[in-house]
């Protein structure tokens, strides 16, 4: 049979095939076999498996992937999939309660680049908002792919064009807890409680952040997965020369810089310096830019 994995909770998954839910664990093999990922299967990943005489799914095989979200935090580790298969990530930020964090989006769009994952940029309690947030926000990712929606989960502000880019979709969620995940999405879909998954976060203190997820499904097929662990990403199977790479509008002008390939910080002829320069991609996203650049850096130095 096959299914696909809704919830991976320590060593089990749930299986979801059929419109059943099938409790489930890996064949013996499967945990053995040798892969890039520390985890053999994740959320969305498509299985095939059987069903044993006490009822419990035997989890055979996993389909070739079209996507895979991940993260790698030491440098000698592997990554974790976090989820795969998915339409799109989306970073759920607030105004003011909690602060903007633009740097942390930053690290999710490179991370979601990478797995080749458009993302939106998600911001709540827009009723929050100060004269020139907008702006700053909008001008911040000038010139990028990022869809960006302010909306405002107490007022229902922009609500039903956050539904546009939600429905039909099967989207991770990553946001900080108090940005109003809960509140927008039981807005959007009043079935759906992400609050669940909160409680056995607290209660499963310690645990490793990929073995926490779960997709929740609309019924109109719309798919959300939460990640309620996942608060940080490691960067460091990113090397410093491709970072750039991860922002569309840095790939674009690093055609035109005199290095390739460019980091775009100490050398000359750099196009993307030139467009922080001229005012066309924002100061504040270049030095978010940086920042990510020198940690990588770091890492790479403490690996010797
Ligand atoms: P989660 O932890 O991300 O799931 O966040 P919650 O949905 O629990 O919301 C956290 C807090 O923010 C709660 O006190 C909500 O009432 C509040 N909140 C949610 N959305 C909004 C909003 O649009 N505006 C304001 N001002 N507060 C909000
Ligand atoms: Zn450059």
């Amino acid at each position: 049979m096959t299914g696909i994995i809704v919830k991976v909770f320590g060593r089990f998954y749930s299986v979801m095939s059929d419109g059943d839910v099938i409790n489930s664990v890996l064949r013996g093999r499967m945990k053995t076999e040798k892969t890039n990922y520390s985890n053999p299967v994740a959320v969305g990943d498509i299985v095939d498996f059987s069903i044993n005489m006490e009822g419990l799914g035997i989890i055979e095989s996993v389909r070739d992937r079209r996507n895979t979200f991940t993260r790698k935090d030491g440098v000698r580790s592997r990554e974790d999939i976090i989820a795969c298969n998915l339409d799109q990530v989306i970073a759920v930020q607030s105004f003011y309660q909690p602060q903007l964090n633009l740097r942390f989006v930053d690290r999710i769009i490179a991370r979601s680049n990478k797995g080749n994952i458009p993302v939106l940029l998600c911001i709540n309690k827009s009723d929050l908002m100060e004269k020139g947030d907008r702006n700053y926000v909008r001008s911040y990712y000038k010139g990028t792919d990022i869809k960006i929606k302010i909306v405002s989960a107490a007022t229902g502000s922009r609500i039903n064009s956050l539904k546009k880019e939600v429905a039909g979709k099967r989207s991770l969620l990553i946001g900080y807890s108090g940005v109003g995940k809960s509140s927008l999405f039981n807005r959007i879909y009043p079935g759906i409680d992400l609050k669940v998954n909160e409680v056995s976060e607290s209660s499963g203190k310690g645990r490793h952040t990929t073995t926490n997820v779960k997709m929740y499904r609309a019924e109109d097929g719309t798919e959300l997965i939460d990640t309620p662990g996942v608060r940080e990403f490691g960067l460091v199977d990113i090397e410093p020369e491709d970072l750039g790479n991860c922002f569309n509008d840095f790939r674009d002008a690093s055609e035109t810089c005199r290095f390739r390939p460019c980091t775009h910080d100490h050398e000359p002829g750099c196009e993307v310096k030139r467009l922080v320069e001229a005012g066309i991609i924002h100061e504040d996203r270049y030095v978010s830019y940086l920042n990510i650049l020198y940690s990588i850096q770091e890492n790479i130095r403490n690996m010797y």
